[in-house]
């Protein structure tokens, strides 16, 4: 449990005590193991000094969403032992830097993509960690590959030695009703349950990667190992989610 001292609001490391304790509490309300569940903090838009003050409270890996700022951020932030966790939509023609500079990618959606990751890796001589995002709400733009094609897509990248498949990614839909957000999550855990069942050589989906700053205690009740966690931890970001997610339904509010 935080004390006083570290659960100060006004750092880094108090906010990151503050969400640890509520991440362990949604974990014992339904028996699960709090170590079961990690912290991933979504860095974007945030400059050097803030990665360092969350550096110095203990975190290594960071979520980005645009190759563009892991680029920016690499370099400054070599000294750190930074590794960089793409988590946002990536175009093919970004595999590139992706591929040279990234430690892991949650947001594999498509084959064109794997296939792109894995020839510049080769060239890299490189192997990584990904999670395969899926598409769980019904929002009609928002990114993910449609749950149907999951199995395909695992069989596929499976065979390629430069990508690692360790689990699952989602964002569940944007909306005030619970029961909504919950059941993305809740379905993401199903698809992964029925997906594990077959036992593809090679995968292993004990990883899903589900829950932010709004809806991350829902997404640890329905089985997360990881949430991605932005504004609860760096503050409000300047640019609104439809910077990000272009196509999104954020943009259209
Ligand atoms: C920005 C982002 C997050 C974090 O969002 P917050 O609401 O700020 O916690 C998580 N996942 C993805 C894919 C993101 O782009």
């Amino acid at each position: 449990m935080a004390d006083t001292a570290t659960s100060d609001p006004s750092t880094f490391a108090g906010r990151a005590a503050q969400l640890r304790a509520r991440i362990d509490a949604a974990c014992r309300r339904v028996g699960r193991d709090p170590a079961g569940v990690a912290l991933l903090p979504v860095s974007k838009t945030f400059g050097v000094p803030a990665i360092r003050e969350a550096v110095a409270a203990g975190y290594r890996r960071f979520g980005e969403n645009k190759a563009q700022e892991i680029r920016d951020k690499y370099e400054p932030l070599a000294d750190s032992g930074v590794q960089w966790v793409m988590i946002g939509h990536l175009q093919t023609n970004k595999a590139k830097d992706v591929a040279r500079l990234a430690h892991e990618v949650q947001s594999l959606d498509r084959l064109e993509l794997a296939q792109a990751l894995d020839r510049r890796l080769q060239q890299e001589g490189r192997a990584i960690d990904v999670l395969v995002q899926v598409k769980t709400s019904t929002e009609p733009s928002k990114y993910g590959l449609a749950p149907e094609a999951l199995e395909p897509l695992l069989r596929e990248v499976a065979r390629m030695d430069t990508l690692r498949v360790r689990g699952l990614m989602t964002l569940a839909i944007n909306s005030p009703s619970p029961q909504a957000v919950r059941a993305c999550f809740r379905s993401l855990r199903q698809l992964r349950d029925r997906v594990r069942e077959l036992g593809i050589a090679g995968v292993s989906l004990d990883r899903l990667s589900m829950g932010m700053s709004g809806d991350f205690e829902c997404a640890v009740e329905e089985g997360s190992t990881e949430v991605r966690i932005g504004t609860a931890l760096f503050g409000a970001r300047q640019y609104g989610d439809a910077y990000y997610w272009p196509e999104g339904p954020a943009q259209k509010a």
